[in-house]
């Protein structure tokens, strides 16, 4: 190792300095601002502590709270140490285990002390004292340094302090390297505390923000994952760098739990799941009303959009999925059937075909190639635009279902754009713009596009990488959406293993973010199933293949759609649009002949002529958010009026003619797409 090492800033700038001075040491060296809120140094890309010395020249990076990625990071991880400190000092016996930081937060595995032979798991009662421990530490200061320790130093530390689960862990560990252990406060010192972790932390847990975080369940878990393994406590907490965020965090957790889909589904009576059809759902007639508007309105940007509407078998044999390489990569998702009829009572199952094994379909695309390769094709047939509501399986854990939002059983606004490769940038071009329009018409006002590249292991030349990756960015490009308000980036090494793609993530009305839309340009799946057109020039060509989606899958996207509008749908998507109610019998009569001339004007109303109090029915429909409410009484019969109300109008009602609401209803309903 050479004494003197170069450490090149990000401006370019280089610092000669002794081996072993730390990036702290250079913080302050620029200036005691940058060294007050320096929190972590990126040597070489690599996110490290301040206060660990550097070894080699390098390219230095100083991370701030700016860094916001990585302070949250930083933050979180240290949360879950104090967190894990915090329990040990209130419940001595506790053994610590593991504890990562999460998406919003972190949590920490505990075997609680043995009481009567048993762990006491922890309750939510014992949050509020471990919450004030943790304020405590933070309060105290203590510095978080980093040593390195053999592993036979770590086992017999564990065991000395019958930590038998780190003990275990620590035994599993490699042998020939050292390993990192983080104390919170001065090493060695009495009343610091110790976990071993490969870091990196935050210079001390005064860094922390007291205010910015809460302790937010209790759970089980098994040591390692597993079922047959001690049974663990586990603490969640979510973690922020301010009170702001903190505010901001609980605050969009309540306003997603209220406008939750499954929650908001019961009330509209739109569908249900039970575990007889795992993952697959019960549509009512009031959500299945919401999916027709969907599909009609789909349907309709479809045909305007020059798109071949087709329908493909949901079962195809296994000779057809080993063609198109899913058996090989995809089997554990699909739903296999052999091809028998199973309940022959003597015989037992009878053949009723080859034998062969079939597999309910997890994806259209091989469908769609076996249409395309019937007949010839040539250069002037194409783009050839191929569409299905296709209804796929995928066997997913049950586990992993959730809601409408995660299921097996899905239909998706599936379709793929055969074309030449001339043809790439408009077609790619053209579904931006499609996208667009259908986001906006469904309320969506933002939306990212992001461009997924190469991963690590893939198919195909760095070539052809090039050029994929490069049309997708010049179709973006050409549709003007290459820009910060479509939110445009890149993400190294997330693209498919056969092509790089590009994804559209919703922003719903609580800013959170979905991922709906996709197109990818596929070249593998058309040579593997050997697709081919004629050229201009007399010659087999294979088409490329555009594989697209817009909503991603009815069920998800109806899921996002409910919590986005919290139920309240524009009325051109309402399942109910409208209900007529009487406040007395004497007008059931009225009642029947309004609602009559709403539906045949094409509106999707219903009447309640239910002997029940106006206000009761008021808020029944309302909890039922049904946009429009008509109240009829005896006056209103007499004079040919309705008292209009709106859902979560401040208006309590206005009185107008019957002809006069209708005329106003239709034209509110009418889609966007057909104003
Ligand atoms: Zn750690
Ligand atoms: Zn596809």
């Amino acid at each position: 190792m050479s004494d003197l090492l170069t450490i090149t800033l990000p401006d370019g700038s280089v610092r000669d300095v002794k081996a072993g001075t730390t990036p702290y040491e250079i913080a302050a060296a620029i200036g005691p601002g940058l060294a007050k809120a320096a929190i972590a140094a990126r040597v070489d890309g690599e996110l490290r502590d301040l206060d660990r010395p550097l070894d080699k020249s390098a390219n230095l990076a100083l991370v701030t709270a700016r860094d916001e990625g990585d302070a949250l990071e930083l933050a979180r991880h240290d949360f879950a140490h104090v967190l894990a400190e915090a329990v040990q000092g209130l419940f001595p016996g506790t053994q610590i285990t593991f504890g990562p930081s999460t998406d919003d937060g972190f949590y920490y595995d505990f075997a609680p002390p043995i009481i009567d032979g048993k762990h006491r798991p922890f309750t939510e009662e014992d949050l509020p004292a471990i919450e004030g421990e943790m304020r405590r530490i933070i309060a105290a200061n203590k510095v978080l340094r980093r040593e390195e320790w053999s592993r036979e130093q770590l086992i017999s530390r564990w065991q000395q302090q019958g930590e038998s689960f780190k003990a275990e862990w620590a035994a599993e560990l490699p042998g020939d390297e050292p390993l990192t252990v983080y104390w919170s406060g001065p090493p060695h010192a009495d009343g610091s505390w110790l976990d071993m972790c490969r870091g990196p932390h935050l210079p001390s847990t005064g860094r922390l923000d007291p205010a910015a975080f809460k302790l937010t369940r209790v759970s089980g878990a098994y040591w390692r994952g597993d079922q047959k393994n001690a049974m663990l406590s586990r603490i969640y907490g979510t973690g922020w760098l301010n009170k702001k965020q903190l505010d901001a965090h609980l605050t969009r957790l309540e306003e997603a739990a209220k406008r939750d889909h499954r929650r908001i589904g019961a009330d509209m009576d739109l569908f249900h799941l039970q575990s007889e059809a795992q993952g697959s759902v019960f549509w009512h007639p009031n959500g299945f009303r919401l999916w027709r508007v969907l599909e009609s309105y789909m349907r309709r940007r479809l045909d305007a959009a020059g798109y071949e509407e087709v329908k493909t078998p949901q079962l195809m044999d296994a000779r057809q999925w080993e063609q198109s390489g899913h058996w090989g990569k995809y089997r554990e998702n699909m739903f296999v059937v052999p091809d028998e009829i199973p309940n022959a009572e003597e015989e037992g199952p009878v053949l009723s075909g080859e034998g062969e094994l079939m597999a309910l379909k997890p994806m259209n695309c091989p469908a769609h190639i076996l249409i395309f390769k019937q007949g010839i094709k040539s250069y002037r047939d194409l783009p050839i635009r191929m569409a299905e509501f296709g209804c796929c399986h995928r066997n997913e854990p049950h586990g992993a279902l959730h809601g409408i939002m995660r299921v097996r059983q899905f239909t998706q606004d599936d379709a793929h754009i055969f074309v030449r490769e001339d043809q790439l940038i408009p077609e790619i071009k053209d579904f931006c713009d499609l996208l667009d329009a259908v986001y906006r018409d469904l309320g969506f006002d933002s939306y990212a596009i992001k461009l997924a590249l190469r991963p690590e292991a893939r198919f195909g030349s760095d070539a052809m990488w090039d050029k994929a990756e490069q049309t997708l960015r010049d179709a973006v490009a050409a549709s003007g959406r290459a820009t910060a308000d479509y939110g445009w980036e890149e993400l190294p090494g997330e693209g498919a293993f056969y092509a790089p793609k590009l994804e559209f993530h919703l922003t719903d009305a609580i800013g959170r973010t979905w991922q709906v839309g996709t197109i990818q340009a596929d070249t593998v799946l058309p040579e593997r199933l050997d697709a081919s057109y004629i050229g201009e020039d007399g010659e087999r060509h294979r088409p490329v293949m555009l594989h697209r989606a817009i909503l991603g899958t009815f069920e998800r996207f109806i899921g996002i759609l409910i919590e986005h509008h919290a139920g309240r749908f524009p009325i051109w998507l309402a399942p109910v649009q409208a209900v007529v109610a009487t406040i007395v019998s004497d007008a059931d009569d009225y009642a029947r002949e309004v609602t009559a001339k709403l539906a045949a004007a094409g509106l999707r109303v219903e009447s309640d002529l239910r002997n029940e109090k106006i206000n009761y029915k008021v808020r029944e429909h309302s909890l039922a958010k049904v946009p429009l409410l008509l109240v009829v009484g005896k006056r209103e019969a007499e004079e040919g009026t309705v008292a209009l109300r709106r859902l979560g109008s401040e208006e309590r009602q206005v009185v107008m003619k019957a002809e006069e609401a209708l005329a106003m209803m239709t034209n509110e309903a009418v889609p966007p797409d057909l104003r």
